[in-house]
C-alpha cells in the first residue's frame, strides 16, 4: 500500500515538474540552425580574406629585408648595385648568392607565403638533370635553377659597364647600375612577387619578374596585360620592393610602363 502512494506522489511530481517547461519545438531548432549556417556563410569569406591580408604582409615584409639588403650590399661595394646573376665555376648564380649573408642566410626571405609550388627554402623542383647538391644562397652551380616565388628586376644593369669582380664577365650582364644612376628610387622596383617564365620560355630563369618576349619597349608591356599570375597574388595585387628601401602591395594597373615612363628600370637602361 506504501509503495503504491510513493509511486503516485513521485509521477504526481513528474508531471507537474518538468513537463510544464516549454521545449524547443523541431522548427525553432531549424530556424535557429539555418540563422547559424547563414551566419557562418558571411563569415568564412571574411576569415579567408584576413587570412590572406596576412600571407601577403608576410610576403611584403620578406621583400623588405630584400630591399634592405640591396642598400646593405651596396654600402659594401662602392654603391654598385648587386648583379642581377653571377657567373661561377662550372655555370651560374643569381642575384640571391650576392644578398645571403645580407638576410641572416635565410632562404624563406626569397619566397612568397602565397607561392606552394616554386619555393626556394625547400628547393623544389630541382631538376635531375642537375644532380649537384643545393646550397641554397651560396654561389654554387645550379642555384639559378631554384625557383622562389619571388622575382629581380634587371635594374642592376645600365649601358657602359661596370668593372669586374661584378657580374659576368665582358658583356651585356656585366653592365651594372650604381646607386647615384637612379633617378626615382621610389618608384624603381628591384623585387616582386612572381617569376619571368610566364610562358615557359625560360626554365631555368624563374628568379627575376621580366618578361622581354616580344618588343618589351612597347607601350603596354606590363605584367597585367602579359597574364603573370604572380602579378595578381594578393587579392588580385602584388607586392614590390622600391629602392628606397620601402615595399609596397600595388595593383598591376597602377604601375606605369612604356617607352617613357617605368617603374621596372633606371632611366639609364629603360627595359
Ligand atoms: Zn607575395
Amino acid at each position: 500500500m506504501n509503495n503504491g502512494r510513493q509511486a503516485r506522489r513521485v509521477l504526481g511530481q513528474l508531471q507537474r515538474g518538468p513537463s510544464t517547461r516549454r521545449a524547443f519545438t523541431l522548427v525553432e531548432l531549424l530556424v535557429v540552425i539555418a540563422i547559424i549556417a547563414i551566419l557562418a556563410s558571411m563569415l568564412l569569406p571574411a576569415l579567408g580574406t584576413a587570412r590572406a591580408r596576412g600571407v601577403s604582409a608576410a610576403c611584403l615584409n620578406n621583400q623588405r629585408q630584400l630591399g634592405i639588403s640591396v642598400h646593405l650590399y651596396s654600402a659594401d661595394n662602392l654603391d654598385w648595385l648587386p648583379p642581377i646573376q653571377a657567373q661561377i665555376t662550372g655555370g651560374e648564380s643569381s642575384w640571391r648568392s650576392y644578398l645571403f649573408r645580407y638576410v641572416g642566410q635565410a632562404a624563406r626571405v626569397y619566397d612568397c607565403p602565397s607561392e606552394k609550388v616554386e619555393s626556394y627554402a625547400s628547393a623544389k623542383s630541382r631538376p635531375s638533370s642537375r644532380p649537384s647538391p643545393w646550397v641554397l644562397g651560396q654561389f654554387v652551380d645550379g642555384e639559378i635553377d631554384i625557383p622562389s616565388g619571388i622575382g629581380a628586376v634587371n635594374v642592376h644593369w645600365q649601358s657602359g659597364g661596370a668593372p669586374p669582380p661584378f657580374g659576368r664577365p665582358a658583356g651585356y650582364e656585366n653592365n651594372l647600375c650604381r646607386w647615384g644612376q637612379i633617378e626615382t628610387a621610389s618608384q624603381l622596383i628591384l623585387f616582386g612577387d612572381g617569376h619571368s617564365d610566364v610562358y615557359g620560355a625560360y626554365p631555368r630563369d624563374r628568379w627575376w619578374i621580366w618578361k622581354e618576349l616580344g618588343n618589351a619597349n612597347s607601350p603596354g608591356f606590363n605584367r597585367l596585360a602579359q597574364g603573370d599570375p604572380g602579378a595578381v597574388r594578393h587579392l588580385r595585387k602584388a607586392n614590390y620592393a622600391f629602392a628606397d628601401g620601402s615595399a609596397r602591395l600595388l595593383a598591376g594597373e597602377r604601375i606605369p610602363c612604356n617607352t617613357n615612363e617605368c617603374w621596372w628600370s633606371a632611366k639609364a637602361d629603360p627595359h
